[in-house]
């Protein structure tokens, strides 16, 4: 069985390896047993608050380590093409890329899908859902011991962590796109946007319609991955990008994606992993592995490609309008989905 290393040491082997081009910091040290692991962030690229900024995050969900190995291998890969690639350096100077691949080292070290509380930092944010939620999916304050707890004691020094570097870059950017990657839902590759808690547009929908219009026509043979908002496949309190969205009020827009990688596919082809948790959420078998580590290069590529054409800035109010009003005949002119999922 293909056993990679733990994803917070190959982040910590490429910062030292490439200290030279990439900037890096200690956004939170999280306690585990007698010591601390490193929230880190990485940025490369232009560092003027004129500039758009493209987020790629992952590991918040421990259990998912697809999502991190997903996000550290784009990682992996600019930082040897900048040896010799002369566009990607061109793109540099016009965009910041920014990395928090392991959100949650703790619970990705422990295998589980919360923190070292027992906190699904995906139900932490101080954000209640105005739409009837899913029963425990949802969210609970039951017990750390049950899944889908939203904790206590507010927000887990992770989710903090990340609200707060994620604030810093929408007050420093002409725009900002993240992709936060996750694994464990449906069959296909999903892609959703807020809210979680409300089948309700975000502002930017206008611009989500346009990206996927954009998208569609320039890759046409990468439609394989389902867009929509997160609110028609369940509904969760305590989104962190739901509060993000919702507490962003400067004039940057803000497009926030979620990359749910669909493992139940995986399982489907190796039953066998349904006896093992972690295989529940990560591909097993070595080419399935690889596979899944390129599929979404273009995608990514595309949202990098996007920035620097700033294809989020300067849109004429009138075209925005037009796609705001095609989005919500597209995503919200039906009630939400059925109150199922994981
Ligand atoms: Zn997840």
């Amino acid at each position: 069985m293909h056993r990679p290393p733990f994803e917070l040491d190959t982040l910590g082997q490429l910062i030292a390896a490439h200290e030279s081009v990439l900037r890096h910091r200690v956004l939170a040290e999280i306690p585990h047993l007698d010591r601390t692991l490193p929230l880190y962030s990485v940025e490369l690229g232009s560092q003027s608050p004129g500039c758009p900024t493209v987020l790629f995050v992952g590991g918040v969900h421990g259990v998912e380590r697809i999502g991190s190995q997903v996000i550290l291998a784009l990682l992996t890969s600019l930082l040897h093409r900048l040896d010799w690639d002369r566009h990607l350096k061109q793109l540099l100077t016009g965009v910041r890329l920014a990395f928090v691949p392991v959100v949650n080292p703790v619970g990705m070290l422990k295998g589980s899908r919360g923190n070292g509380n027992g906190v699904d930092l995906m139900r932490n944010a101080p954000i209640e859902a105005s739409d009837r939620v899913t029963f425990m999916v949802g969210g609970q304050r039951l017990s750390p011991r049950l899944p889908w707890f939203r904790g206590h004691n507010g927000m887990e020094p992770e989710t903090a962590a990340l609200v707060d570097y994620v604030k810093q870059l929408l007050a420093g950017s002409s725009s900002l796109m993240s992709l936060d990657a996750h694994s464990g839902f449906g069959l296909t590759d999903h892609i959703w946007f807020p809210f979680a808690g409300a089948h309700k547009p975000i502002p930017a929908v206008g611009h989500v319609y346009r990206l996927k219009r954009v998208f569609e026509a320039s890759y046409p043979h990468h439609g394989h991955y389902g867009l929509a908002p997160q609110s028609r496949f369940y509904r969760t309190h305590g989104d962190i990008w739901d509060y993000l969205v919702t507490s962003h009020s400067g004039a940057a827009p803000f497009v926030p994606f979620t990359l749910e990688m669909g493992s139940w596919a995986w399982i489907k082809k190796n039953p066998r992993q349904v006896f093992n948790f972690a295989g529940f959420f990560n591909p097993q078998k070595t080419h399935r592995h690889h596979r899944i580590l390129r599929r979404h290069t273009v995608l990514m590529q595309f949202m990098m490609d996007l920035a620097y054409a700033r294809a989020l800035e300067g849109v004429p109010a009138s075209e925005l309008a037009l796609a705001t009003e095609e989005a919500i005949r597209l995503w919200y002119s039906r009630g939400p989905g059925p109150a199922v999922g994981t």
